[in-house]
C-alpha cells in the first residue's frame, strides 16, 4: 500500500498490506483469545480503555500530526477531533457497566419462578471503517465492543493506515491483548476478505454503495450486521431565523472538515423572504475561511481525501450549472499538487441536478429557495437517505413540529453537523441499518440472553 499525503501527493510511507492467509490467521488467533478476554472482569476492560483515552492525550500532537499528514483535515480540527475523543470514551467508561449488567425482570418466589438477562458478547466481530474522522468512527465500535468482551478485527480505511495502526499500538499498550485487538491494513479488497471471516458481527462506516456489498456478501450468514452510511443532511432556515447566525452556523457545518463529514450539511432550503440575504451572508462567511497547507494552525480549508472524489464534485457543479443553477463562489479544480477543490456555493438549484441528490462528500453546497414549510419538509424528504436534517427558527413549536415530519436518524434545532454520544447515532434508508452510541450504542455489541430459571 502506498500512503500518499493529499496535500500534495507525496509518498508518506509503502506498508504491505494483509493477504488472504494472513486475515485468516488474525481472525484464528482473535477467535481463541476472545474467550479468556470476555472472562475478565468487566471493570478490567474498562481500565485498559480509561489507560487508551490517557495514552491518546499523551501522543495527541503526533496523532494529529500524522491524521492531518494522511488525510488531509487542517491540523487545528485533527486536534478537536482527538480531544473531543476523550468526552467520547468517558461515555462508554461511565456507561458500560450499568449498561451490561445482568436484568432481573421477574422475582415470583410462590411460582418459584425468576427471570433474567445477561448481555452477551457476540465473539469476534469485523470492523471496517472510514477515514473522515478515524477516531469517532473507530471509537464509537471498538471502545464498547471491547468493554463488552468482544474480539475486534479492525480494518482502518487505506485512507487513515497510519492512524489505524496508531490506535492498535495504543490499545496493545494499554493492556488490550494483540490477538484481541488485531488491526488488518488494506483497501477495498481486505476490507472484503475481513468480512467473509466467519465473524459473529460485521460492523461498517463508510459509503451506501459499500454498505450494499457488504450486506450482499453478509446475506446468507445470519450475522449481525450495522452499516453506518452517507447522508445528504438538509436543513431549512425559516424567515424568522437570525440570519447572520444561521449563515455562521451552516457554512461551518457545510465546510468542516473540507464537507466531509457524515452529518455535513449537503442542502440548504431558505424560505423566500429572507433567501437573498442569508445567500449573501452565508457567501460572506464562506469567503472568509482560510485555504491552504492544511498543517498550518490557521488554516480551515485544506485538501480532499481522496483524488477522484475532485471529479466528483467537478461534475456536481456542472450539472447543476447546466441545468439552470447560479455559481457564487468556487466552481473549480485548484491547480495543484495534490486533491484541491474550491469552497463552492450554489443557488438557484433544484431537486433535477445532482448537487441536490448525491452524496457530495466535499466543500460544495447548493441553497434552494422555498415558499414556506410544507414545501421545506417535502423537499428535505425527498431523498432515499435519511442521516440528520435541521431547521433554523427561534420558533420551538415550529421547529418541533417539522422535525417530527422529517425521516432522519437525527434532527437538529438551530445546530448542525453535530454528534453526541448520549445520543443513538442511526440512520433511515440509505444511510444505513442499527446505532452506535447511547446506552443502545452499548449493547449493540451483546446478545441478551434470557434466562428462565425455576428452583425445585
Ligand atoms: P467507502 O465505502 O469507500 O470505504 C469504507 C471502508 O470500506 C474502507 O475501509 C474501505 O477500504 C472498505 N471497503 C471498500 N470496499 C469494500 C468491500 N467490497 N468490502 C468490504 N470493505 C470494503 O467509504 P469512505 O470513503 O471510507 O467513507 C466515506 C463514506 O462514509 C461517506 O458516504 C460518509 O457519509 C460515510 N460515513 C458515514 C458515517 C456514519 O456514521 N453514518 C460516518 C463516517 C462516514
Amino acid at each position: 500500500m502506498k500512503i500518499v499525503n493529499p496535500a500534495d501527493g507525496s509518498l508518506l510511507r509503502e506498508l504491505p498490506d494483509d493477504a488472504a492467509e494472513t486475515i485468516a490467521a488474525k481472525y484464528a488467533a482473535a477467535r481463541a483469545a476472545q474467550p479468556a478476554w470476555a472472562a475478565r472482569p468487566i471493570a478490567e476492560r474498562v481500565a485498559a480503555l480509561r489507560s487508551f483515552k490517557a495514552r491518546v492525550a499523551e501522543r495527541s500532537d503526533e496523532l494529529a500530526r500524522t491524521l492531518t499528514r494522511e488525510m488531509g483535515k487542517p491540523i487545528r480540527q485533527s486536534h478537536n477531533e482527538l480531544n473531543a475523543l476523550a468526552g467520547r470514551i468517558d461515555f462508554f467508561l461511565d456507561h458500560s457497566e450499568g449498561a451490561l449488567a445482568a436484568e432481573s425482570v421477574l422475582e415470583a418466589p410462590q411460582d418459584k419462578l425468576a427471570e433474567r438477562i445477561t448481555h452477551e458478547p457476540l465473539g469476534v466481530i469485523a470492523n471496517v471503517s472510514a477515514w473522515n474522522y478515524p477516531y469517532f468512527v473507530g471509537s464509537n465500535v471498538f471502545v464498547p465492543a471491547l468493554i463488552a468482551g468482544n474480539a475486534v478485527l479492525y480494518k482502518p480505511s487505506e485512507f487513515a493506515t497510519l492512524t489505524g495502526l496508531a490506535i492498535g499500538e495504543m490499545l496493545r499498550d494499554s493492556g488490550v491483548p494483540a490477538d484481541v485487538f488485531n488491526v488488518v491494513p488494506g483497501g477495498g479488497a481486505v476490507g472484503a476478505a475481513v468480512v467473509e471471516q466467519p465473524v459473529d458481527g460485521v460492523f461498517f462506516t463508510g459509503s451506501y454503495p459499500t454498505g450494499v456489498k457488504i450486506a450482499t456478501a453478509c446475506a446468507p450468514r445470519m450475522v449481525k450486521l450495522q452499516l453506518e452510511l452517507g447522508g445528504k443532511d438538509p436543513v431549512y432556515v425559516c424567515e424568522d431565523a437570525d440570519i447572520a447566525s444561521a449563515a455562521e452556523s451552516l457554512a461551518d457545518g457545510a465546510m468542516y472538515n473540507a464537507g466531509q463529514s457524515c452529518c455535513s450539511v449537503e442542502r440548504i432550503y431558505v424560505h423566500e423572504r429572507i433567501h437573498d440575504t442569508f445567500v449573501a451572508a452565508f457567501a460572506g462567511t464562506v469567503r472568509g475561511f482560510k485555504v491552504g497547507d492544511p498543517m498550518d494552525e490557521s488554516t480551515y480549508l485544506g485538501p480532499l481525501a481522496r483524488a477522484p472524489q475532485v471529479a466528483v464534485l467537478e461534475r456536481q457543479v456542472a450539472d447543476a450549472l447546466a441545468k439552470g443553477a447560479k455559481l457564487l463562489i468556487g466552481g473549480k479544480r485548484i491547480q495543484r499538487a495534490g486533491n484541491w477543490f474550491d469552497a463552492t456555493v450554489v443557488s438557484d438549484v433544484d431537486h433535477s441536478m445532482e448537487l441536490m441528490r448525491e452524496e457530495s462528500f466535499g466543500q460544495v453546497i447548493g441553497i434552494q429557495r422555498v415558499d414556506g414549510d410544507d414545501e421545506a419538509v417535502a423537499l428535505m424528504n425527498d431523498t432515499e437517505y435519511g442521516l440528520t436534517a435541521g431547521v433554523y427558527t427561534p420558533d420551538e413549536a415550529r421547529a418541533r413540529g417539522m422535525l417530527a415530519r422529517v425521516r432522519s436518524g437525527s434532527v437538529y434545532w438551530n445546530c448542525c453537523d453535530r454528534v453526541s454520544p448520549r445520543l443513538p447515532w442511526s440512520g433511515v434508508g440509505h444511510s444505513g441499518v442499527g446505532l452506535t452510541l447511547s446506552i443502545d450504542g452499548i449493547r449493540t455489541f451483546t446478545r441478551p440472553k434470557a434466562w428462565h430459571l425455576r428452583s425445585p
